[in-house]
């Protein structure tokens, strides 16, 4: 049976390209877990904007249920399909990245996002990539790993990521927003960014992205 493997780790850490590159060596699929919780805060955004610049978040729990996800394999990446529409560009905008984390603390929209991606990784061969896929959605998957780099390093990184697709962004405000992700993220009370137990932590402020995936796949292939 081909392996489950789970990477948690900080923002911008490289966490779901370099996930792909790995799903792409071994054979299998990738999930970026983040781009469910973008989708749900695009949704939010869209339908339940309040005047202060939040999303209601009474309104979007009890129209959850009319959010339909569907999963496309596209070159051994599952695309998230909500409501027929494929989001990938609309989530990664800044008022998205802006809103996300206080949407994913959300009980209730932790709880529907969880049964899908248990689902996806039944039959084995995927590798999914987020915050609490070792410690909550995976916690038997056969490899796990946690990336961590320091906070200037990943700014960099999603600033230059930003500008790849054509989104001229502020440094500042990327950084903020970085620290704003993660301390929402770790001190949430359900299912908070933290290393499974039994997870490899790797650093990779000094590697490149080749490094890091070398790095990982020597543990999987030994
Ligand atoms: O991975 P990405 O940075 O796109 O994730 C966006 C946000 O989604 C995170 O900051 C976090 O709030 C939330 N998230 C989560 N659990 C996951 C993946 C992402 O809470 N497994």
């Amino acid at each position: 049976k081909k392996p489950v493997i789970a990477i948690d780790g900080y923002s911008s850490t490289g966490k779901s390209s370099i996930s792909k590159v790995i799903a792409d060596k071994l054979g299998i699929i990738h999930l970026d877990t983040g781009a469910l919780y973008r989708g749900i805060t695009w949704f939010a955004i869209q339908n339940f904007m309040n005047e202060d610049g939040y999303v209601n978040l009474q309104e979007l729990f009890s129209s959850l249920d009319q959010i339909e996800l569907e999963f496309r394999n596209n070159d051994n990446e599952l695309i998230l399909y909500l409501n027929h529409i494929d989001i990938s560009k609309q989530i990664r905008t800044t008022e998205v990245s802006d809103n996300v984390s206080i949407v994913a603390k959300q009980k209730e929209v932790r709880d529907f996002l969880l049964q899908s991606q248990r689902t996806l990784a039944e039959k084995g061969g995927i590798i999914m990539d987020g915050r609490d896929i070792g410690t909550v959605v995976l916690p038997n998957a056969d490899y796990k790993f946690f990336l961590t780099a320091s906070i200037d390093e990943r700014t960099n990184r999603r600033y230059f990521e930003l500008a790849g697709m054509g989104i001229q962004a502020d440094r500042d405000q990327v950084k903020q927003n970085l620290i704003n992700r993660d301390k929402i993220d770790s001190e949430r009370e359900i299912a908070p960014l933290k290393q499974a137990e039994d997870a490899i932590v790797i650093d990779n402020t000094e590697l490149t992205k080749e490094e890091t995936i070398d790095l990982i796949l020597s543990y999987i292939q030994n």
